[in-house]
């Protein structure tokens, strides 16, 4: 008889308070629904609301038509197709840089980005809060993981300077996932500039929000196109699609097309994916989707502050409602949903300890009434 590993053992034990599970929920635009009922859902990425867009839709179904589903096998195999290429070239010019990489999601962006671009002899200095995808890019590289308090380029410059050998990188969110605050891009290109290193900004949760056609915080910051400025992005979220993308120089783009491990080794995105993401992006640039979610966000905020609740103000679509402990922050979340709202706990490790808090994510898709009825719920 083969002896089973028995799972309860091969593993540390979750304490109870910590266990994940999944809520076998379904979106529906600005609904979800969770065990029979509908509840107002401000815990999904889909700041726009592109994932329920029809236009979106039709692009997805007249690709999957013409070129069928799957792309069957690595772009470099012959899982290529224009589409790729088209948006590729959009991405770039959208966001002001020469190029652009297509990537399966943005986590294998950060995870291939990283250990392509550094090795087990140079730095890596990130920030503490930054999206665990770019710390495992980091493990993956073999690198040294420096990383500094949050926002903090006091402490990264000492860092910086206490490190004179081997490769530099420095890595941050660029809207940060867990507290919707923002990343000083300003600074920390000045920082790679005086210690010749290279930086890498993940800017999942600004673009398609922030900044002039939702080109996102290097466009506000106006570093966009800097030649050591890599940034990634995910498609998945205000796209309201799937995938994610890397940009940079020409130069740098096309070494990534030889080194870039989770690109070469996975297989390339659907092509209908790339055709909805084209739809997507236009329908970013017009900008009233942006509009209405900065409204929501206005408005929110404004009944927020009337009510007196200690909401973090944050200049992005995520607001967070600080509560400490994570059976307090559980507590406050199934109460809400008792009253009908989706609203996530976070807690540890997802944030750091004692930070459990109420993730607020704001839709454009969001109705006035939707938003001032949570937070009476809130109060
Ligand atoms: C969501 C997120 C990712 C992962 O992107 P996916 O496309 O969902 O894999 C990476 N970085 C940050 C900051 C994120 O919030």
């Amino acid at each position: 008889m083969p002896v089973m590993v028995d799972s309860r053992n091969w593993f540390p034990k979750v304490e109870a308070g910590r266990r994940r599970v999944l809520p076998g929920t379904q979106r529906k635009g600005v609904w979800i629904e969770y065990e029979g009922r509908l509840l107002l859902d401000f815990a999904s990425n889909d700041y726009l609301g592109l994932s329920f867009d029809k236009d979106l839709q039709q692009a997805v179904w007249d690709t999957v038509r013409e070129y069928g589903f799957g792309s069957g096998a690595s772009r470099l195999v012959s899982g290529d197709h224009p589409l790729m290429h088209s948006l590729e070239k959009a991405l770039a010019a959208w966001k002001g840089y020469e190029a652009c990489l297509l990537v399966g999601s943005g986590s294998l962006a950060n995870m291939g980005l990283i250990a392509a671009l550094v090795g087990r002899h140079d730095f890596a200095f990130c920030d503490r809060l930054c999206h665990a995808s770019l710390i495992d890019g980091v493990r993956l590289s073999g690198a040294r993981l420096v990383r500094y308090p949050h926002l903090n380029l006091e402490f990264l410059q000492a860092q910086l300077a206490k490190h004179p050998k081997g490769r530099k990188i420095i890595v941050s969110d660029g809207v940060f996932s867990m507290d919707g605050d923002c990343a000083d891009l300003q600074g920390l290109v000045r920082l790679a500039e005086e210690y010749d290193a290279l930086l890498v900004v993940d800017d999942a949760h600004g673009n398609g929000v922030m900044g002039d056609e939702g080109k996102g915080l290097s466009d506000l910051a106006n570093v966009a196109g800097h030649a050591r400025l890599i940034e990634t992005g995910t498609l998945g979220k205000a796209f309201g699609a799937y995938g994610a993308f890397i940009l940079s120089t020409e130069e740098m783009i096309e070494s990534l097309r030889q080194r870039l491990r989770t690109m070469i080794y996975s297989t390339a995105l659907p092509p209908c994916v790339a055709a909805a993401a084209l739809v997507a992006l236009r329908k970013v640039r017009e900008g009233h989707l942006q509009r209405k979610l900065f409204e929501n966000i206005a408005t929110f905020q404004a009944a927020c502050k009337e009510r007196g609740l200690p909401i973090r103000p944050s200049p992005s679509a995520i607001q967070v409602y600080p509560v400490g402990r994570d059976e307090a922050a559980l507590e406050r979340s199934v109460r809400l949903r008792k009253a009908g709202f989706w609203v996530p706990a976070i807690r540890p490790p997802t944030v750091p300890e004692n930070t459990a808090r109420l993730r607020i994510s704001i839709s454009a898709l969001h109705r006035k009434e939707d938003l001032v009825a949570l937070t009476e719920a809130l109060t």
